[in-house]
């Protein structure tokens, strides 16, 4: 009989020992040998439990069988033993006598003979997570007081089993994590609020040279290029921004902010893109000009043929045909030629050019068409000078040819609308029209060459185009450190934003690219 104030102060001690770890083989070695030692039972079996009552782990207090005669033992004793008819009841039994209790089965290889016994189990939320069971070879060793003592060590075990294995799991659910971002092929680095290097990948420390943690991002090489790409997406809300890196890589380095922890910081090595796109536009830019000589040749021919007397109606045809593919073929290859000088940036010095007479005259220019398809242009522009570093011809292209994209791509009787907001560092400039739309599928491939919305191209096949004038849009806005995006819904029409960055007029002076 253990009387009822020393099983409080075991319980108690129980409770304290078992909160001071949250490893699960820890836990349960703790538990069996805490409970042997207090009730004075000469051998104690604890395992655990999954959903289906299978074993997921077994300790015993003493013993020399292999596990897996153990766990045989154990599912023989939970089929049809005195551990099943407490996993079955919910509730913990005592087989004071095992000679007369039915509920006890002896097993087959067993060399001990067990007098006394008692099972409890480990509750938690009305399931059975494991079993508690001690042995004594003495009859009537255990009695009802053992029953309760054990009963109220195995509900702090209960507690404290659970509480590991959400550690355990949680654990192992961290490693996988840290394993998987580890074996990343590309860097990803944390950065804590503080702008410190906090965690940096397998890839990042080869790649970038990391070498420790803990250190402000500007002490790694190119870091000071990467807090300013971070700056530059928070202020300017964006995800991803590219990255030339000393040594000449670009990297397209995209953020994720994690509230309280920082960013996490992904890096994409696109050199070779960048290297495959310049010698494309090298390549492009040799063949159109290459082509422009001929072309030339080509058209004045047909000029001095169309003044000849006396053509024949196919003879006029012809040269008409001739004469309208090859202009076409012109305005292609200047674009080309155009895009191409853009993207090399080998382009004039910028100077602070004032946007808001830009999109004056183009509408000026456009007035004609704008008359003729009967549309309602209206403007909303800045009173004071919207000033960004530039040159006045290339952002004159932008906004002519977003301009007259909204001109040829609205149906007659429509509307566009322009409208311009400065804040402190930036131009927003948009134009809306009420014309054919663009297909969310196309949206994506808009600002790319040659590019042309099928199904509009389809529809209305004497609209002339080269599908050039967005990427020269997209190269000389981005260029400039802008950017460039379209929103779109099919038959009501689409808004074109460019955002710019702002010169302030009186302070800051421009640099050429
Ligand atoms: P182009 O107009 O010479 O074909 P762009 O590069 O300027 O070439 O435009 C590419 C394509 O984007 C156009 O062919 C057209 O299909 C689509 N597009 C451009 N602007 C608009 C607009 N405002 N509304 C609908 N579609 C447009």
């Amino acid at each position: 009989m253990i009387p009822y104030s020393t099983s409080t102060d075991i319980i108690y001690r129980v409770a304290r020992q078992l909160n001071s770890s949250l490893d699960l083989d820890e836990v349960l070695g703790k538990v069996l040998t805490l409970t042997v030692e207090t009730t004075g039972a000469e051998r104690g079996t604890l395992f655990l439990l999954d959903g289906e009552g299978n074993v997921t782990r077994q300790i015993q207090s003493s013993s020399h069988k292999p596990p897996e005669v153990v766990r045989r033992n154990i599912e023989i004793t939970m089929s049809h033993g005195l551990a099943g008819w407490v996993y079955r009841h919910q509730h913990g039994a005592l087989a004071t006598n095992t000679a007369t209790d039915e509920r006890w089965i002896t097993l087959p290889d067993s060399t001990r003979t067990t007098g006394s016994a008692l099972v409890v189990p480990l509750l938690r939320q009305d399931l059975v997570n494991g079993l508690l069971a001690l042995h004594h070879s003495q009859i009537r060793f255990f009695d009802e007081s053992h029953l309760a003592l054990v009963a109220g060590i195995a509900s702090q075990a209960a507690v404290a089993v659970e509480n590991a294995r959400l550690f355990t799991q949680i654990n192992n659910e961290r490693k996988g994590l840290y394993t998987l971002i580890n074996a990343m092929p590309n860097p990803v680095l944390e950065i804590n609020p503080e702008n410190e290097v906090v965690f940096a990948n397998q890839a990042a420390r080869q790649s970038l040279l990391v070498k420790e943690l803990n250190i402000p991002l500007q002490a790694i090489e190119g870091g000071d290029r990467l807090k300013l790409a971070l700056e530059e997406m928070h202020s300017r809300s964006i995800n991803h921004v590219e990255v030339r890196w000393p040594d000449e890589r670009v990297f397209n380095v995209s953020i994720n902010d994690v509230p309280q922890l920082g960013s996490v910081v992904t890096l994409d090595d696109i050199t070779y893109l960048k290297e495959l796109e310049a010698i494309k536009s090298q390549f492009v830019a040799t063949v159109s000009h290459d082509l422009k000589s001929p072309l030339t040749v080509i058209m004045g021919f047909a000029d001095v043929l169309k003044s000849e007397p006396d053509l024949s109606e196919i003879a006029e045809t012809s040269l008409n045909s001739i004469l309208h593919n090859a202009t076409h073929m012109k305005a292609m290859i200047e674009e080309l030629l155009d895009l191409a000088q853009i993207e090399t940036g080998i382009e004039e010095a910028v100077t602070q050019v004032d946007i808001i007479p830009i999109v004056e005259d183009v509408v000026a220019n456009h007035r004609l068409e704008i008359r003729t398809k009967n549309l309602n242009l209206t403007t909303s522009l800045p009173t004071d000078a919207a000033i960004v570093c530039g040159h006045h011809l290339r952002l004159s292209q932008v906004v002519d040819n977003l301009v007259s994209n909204a001109i040829k791509y609205t149906p007659p009787d429509g509307e566009i609308t322009i409208n311009m907001d400065c804040s402190n560092s930036e131009i927003l400039f948009q134009i809306s029209d009420t014309g054919f739309g663009i297909p969310p599928a196309a949206q994506s491939q808009l600002f790319q060459k040659f590019y042309r919305v099928p199904e509009i191209r389809e529809r209305h096949r004497d609209i002339d185009g080269t599908g050039l004038g967005l990427s020269i849009v997209k190269a000389i806005v981005e260029g400039y450190g802008g950017r460039v995006w379209v929103e779109s819904e099919v038959g009501m029409g689409s808004t074109f934003s460019c955002l710019l960055p702002l010169a302030n007029a009186r302070t800051e002076t421009c640099h050429s690219a």
